[in-house]
């Protein structure tokens, strides 16, 4: 109790003080072998203790309601970092930008109408932005997010199912749930080439998502070994260290423009 009344006091702050940065982690087509887009990831820069890691505070956000100022937050830096490469130039100007969306900012009323303000206000293309939502939140609540989920597509804007494989086994709201994008989760990438059933289960996913018609997306590829069992396996693209880890915005830039490989 104790921890979460600080880290809950610390983010006030954060988002007062400008303690919150984001990294971005680039996007590589493993057809076209270039990087086409990158995912948005928060960092919370605290005085005290250096950089924090989502995974130590993006919970207790959720739970007191301040990763609705906090999410507003991580969408207008990340729509004011895609205008800002479009405008770079040709080749970047077609890159893709992903933010993760937790569920309690959908579910917030002001949600659908945050995104529209910042779309228009950064001026950036819809179709280059694209909202990941972990697959665990639509397990068994598409219904109740399906009209917001809806009207963000009408907006032009995509929609990812991030973490998939890691819900509970329904694939029923995939009927339901108007994706453009599923992204494999990185515990199932981890053993490929072992002795498991990962490999059989990737091929299930990204068969999954070809028939549908979605873009399949390998997230925490670490290995040579990995990457061509998912290219033998028909995946289009991939994350993960081997190919960039999380940078800032200049260092995502020079990925984005293919200077660095
Ligand atoms: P995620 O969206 O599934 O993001 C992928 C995570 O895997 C990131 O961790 C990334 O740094 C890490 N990663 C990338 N490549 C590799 C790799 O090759 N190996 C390994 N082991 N890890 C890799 P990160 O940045 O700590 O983010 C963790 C989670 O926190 C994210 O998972 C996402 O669910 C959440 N998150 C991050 N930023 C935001 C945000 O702005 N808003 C919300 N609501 N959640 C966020
Ligand atoms: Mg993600
Ligand atoms: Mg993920």
């Amino acid at each position: 109790a104790v921890r979460r009344f600080a880290v809950e006091a610390g983010l006030r702050r954060a988002l007062d003080h400008d303690e919150l940065a984001l990294v971005y982690q680039p996007v590589w087509s493993i057809a076209e072998e270039r990087f086409v887009g990158a995912e948005a990831l928060i960092r919370w820069e605290d005085p005290e203790r250096g950089t924090v890691s989502p995974a130590e505070f993006v919970r207790i956000a959720e739970e007191s309601g301040l990763i609705v100022p906090i999410g507003r937050w991580v969408l207008e830096e990340a729509c004011r970092s895609l205008a800002r490469w479009s405008e770079l130039g040709h080749e970047l100007a077609a890159c893709t930008m992903s933010v993760n969306i937790s569920a309690v900012q959908l579910r917030s009323a002001s949600f659908t109408s945050t995104l529209t303000e910042v779309i228009r206000t950064k001026g950036i293309d819809p179709s280059l932005l694209c909202l990941e939502i972990t697959e665990s939140v639509l397990m068994g609540e598409v219904a109740y997010y399906s009209e917001a989920l809806s009207r963000v597509q009408s907006f032009g804007v995509r929609l990812s199912i991030d973490d998939f494989g890691t819900g509970y086994s329904s694939l029923a709201y995939l009927r339901r749930f108007p994706a453009d994008e599923l992204k494999i989760d990185q515990s199932f990438v981890a053993d490929l080439g072992s002795d498991s059933y990962d490999d059989p289960l990737v091929a299930a996913m990204i068969a999954i998502g070809d028939s549908l018609g979605l873009r399949v997306v390998a997230e925490g590829v670490e290995r040579v070994e990995q990457l061509a069992i998912l290219r033998d396996l028909g995946c289009r693209y991939a994350q993960g260290y081997l190919f960039a880890r999380p940078c800032r915005f200049d260092e995502c830039v020079e990925y984005l423009s293919a200077l660095l490989h």
